[in-house]
């Protein structure tokens, strides 16, 4: 790709040249090596910035699922085969290249799906560190002696699946490539991304990179294409050991209903509906900051946004008038522009879902503070097309609004008062998800408290949004189940095979069980 630094415009023009300097012969699957063009259906890709079409690829359809399978079940034959020194050394320069090429495949993301560079950018360098971090695992993965009754020497191996398919959304479409390939592949698996149909391009670049860094052919392939189609076809075949989901919640439960059919286990990575909850005692300055980056960054279309703001009485008045003030300075605009803070929503359905979702929340009695007019940079520029959201607090949501319990996957925070500890916890948790949360408060105990009593896989006293990949991510309830980082991931991504070896020839190697 030609293209390393970033242009200054995001129009679709800017986009499609973008894809096209990543994709000379057109933009399709990754398989066995190479990009294939397929012959489906026609998918069109628009500029979330200008709502102008700028590309389109084709789907591969159930017939090119299979050509991914065959491929991916040769792939993990021959890299599984591969003792774990190897694997880890490929996966060292998978992550070396990803770093080379950090800058290219953050143009990339930022350009096809309107996230802002400066946060491409950094989840660019945290895909080559999630490959780092893997490959450090790859050669450490043991099983276990286990002492038993009788004269048996009793050992543990860890086993791949074979095929993992990693199927995930068009929120963070490089970061959950990455997320989800960088364990499977250093535990022995062969890996297939099913890239959202809306965001494709930055997980079949990565797939190409990982490809020339050394990873084998068949190895790491996308089935770039639509859900219903070649993303279904890979949820029920026999040929998948096992599967793993980021998205939303119906979709999620259709394709574990589908792979358990198959007999297929799957990881479910879903939505949420966090809580922000700040003391009187707080550090408000830095409440403040946390509560705009909890919910604004990604324009709020990140599982883990905290949009709800539960405020202490006390404090309330105050502190939301310093997060709208806050927020009504965000540079929304050019996802190209390194200033950007906020981009567009990026799909044109999304930004439809956001938009009513403001109109029920004050419906039900939510007032909006800010975000209520976009600024004459976005109506009266290229940008106009654009699927523009400004950043919106909306105060007074209580427990009947709507937006206490719906996802909204946009930049808007519902904000309400709270009296004591023992209600902010019980509003934290009445939500059926249970993915993230945060409390602000200097009284330590009371802090550690809190962590303890919100359902939530992920909880920060005094921050907000660090996640790494050496530590463990996922969700309670309507969230999901399963852990998708830090080490116990490598249990996900391996079965246990228990081998038995008698060491006395007078022990009987028959014992009468009939398990
Ligand atoms: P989605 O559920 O619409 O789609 C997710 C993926 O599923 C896409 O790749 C889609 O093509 C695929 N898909 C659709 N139908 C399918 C089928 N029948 N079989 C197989 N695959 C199918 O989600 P989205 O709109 O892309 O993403 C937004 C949602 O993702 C939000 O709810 C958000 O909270 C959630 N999310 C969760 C996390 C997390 O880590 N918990 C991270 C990011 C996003």
């Amino acid at each position: 790709m030609s293209i390393t630094t970033a242009p200054t415009s995001s129009s679709a023009a800017t986009a499609g040249t973008v894809l096209d300097a990543a994709f000379p012969s057109g933009l399709g699957a990754f398989i066995d090596g190479r990009v294939a063009t397929g012959s489906g259906e026609s998918i069109t890709l628009t500029a979330a910035a200008t709502g102008e079409a700028f590309a389109s690829y084709a789907d591969p359809g159930a017939e090119g699922a299979d050509a991914i399978l065959a491929s991916s079940t040769a792939g993990a034959a021959v890299w599984g085969a591969l003792n774990g020194f190897e694997r880890a050394a490929i996966l060292r320069n998978v992550s070396r290249a990803v770093e080379r090429h950090a800058e290219e495949l953050a143009i990339l993301e930022s350009a096809t799906t309107g996230k802002p560079i400066r946060d491409a950018r950094a989840e660019a360098a945290k895909v080559a560190e999630m490959f780092g971090y893997y490959s450090g695992w790859a050669d450490k993965l043991t099983g276990q002696t286990i002492p038993v009754p009788g004269n048996w020497h009793t050992y543990t191996e860890r086993v791949p699946w074979g095929v993992v398919v990693a199927i995930t959304p068009w929120n963070a479409p490089l970061f959950t490539a990455g997320w989800n390939s960088a364990a499977p592949l250093a535990a022995g698996n062969a890996v297939i991304i099913k890239p959202s149909e809306f965001t494709p391009a930055s997980s079949v670049r990565l797939a190409q990179i990982a490809h020339e860094a050394g990873l084998p052919a068949g190895v790491f392939n996308v089935a770039a294409g639509l859900g219903q189609t070649v993303g279904a076809a890979l949820t029920t075949d026999p040929r998948v050991g096992k599967i793993s989901f980021i998205g939303s919640v119906p979709t999620g439960r259709r394709v574990a209903v589908a792979a358990a059919g198959a007999g297929i286990p799957a990881l479910l990575e879903l939505g949420g509906k966090s809580a922000n909850i700040v003391f009187a005692d707080a550090d408000l300055e830095r409440a403040a900051e946390g509560a705009i980056s909890a919910i604004f960054s990604g324009a709020g279309q990140s599982c883990v946004a905290g949009s709800r703001l539960l405020v202490q009485r006390s404090v309330h008045a105050e502190f939301v008038e310093m997060v709208a003030a806050k927020a009504a300075l965000l540079r929304v605009g050019d996802p190209l522009s390194a200033d950007t803070e906020v981009g567009p929503i990026i799909t044109a359905q999304q930004f439809s879902i956001v938009t009513d979702l403001i109109t029920a929340g004050m419906d039900d009695g939510g007032r909006r503070l800010t975000g209520a007019t976009l600024p004459a940079s976005l109506t009266g520029s290229a940008l106009s097309g654009g699927h523009w959201v400004m950043p919106t607090l909306l105060d007074g949501v209580t427990p009947a609004n709507r937006l206490e319990t719906t996802e909204v996957f946009g930049p808007v925070v519902g904000a309400d008062a709270f009296d004591t500890e023992a209600e902010a916890i019980a509003r934290a948790n009445n939500t059926s998800f249970g993915l993230a949360g945060a409390v602000w408060t200097s009284d330590v105990s009371r802090a550690h408290h809190v962590a303890r009593e919100v359902k939530a896989g992920t909880f920060w006293i005094n921050a907000y949004k660090t996640i790494h990949v050496a530590v463990p991510f996922g969700g309670f309830g309507d969230s999901g189940h399963g852990r998708s980082s830090g080490p116990g991931v490598l249990d996900e991504y391996t079965q246990a095979k228990a081998i038995w070896v008698p060491t006395r020839a007078a022990g009987s190697p028959f014992p009468s069980l009939s398990y």
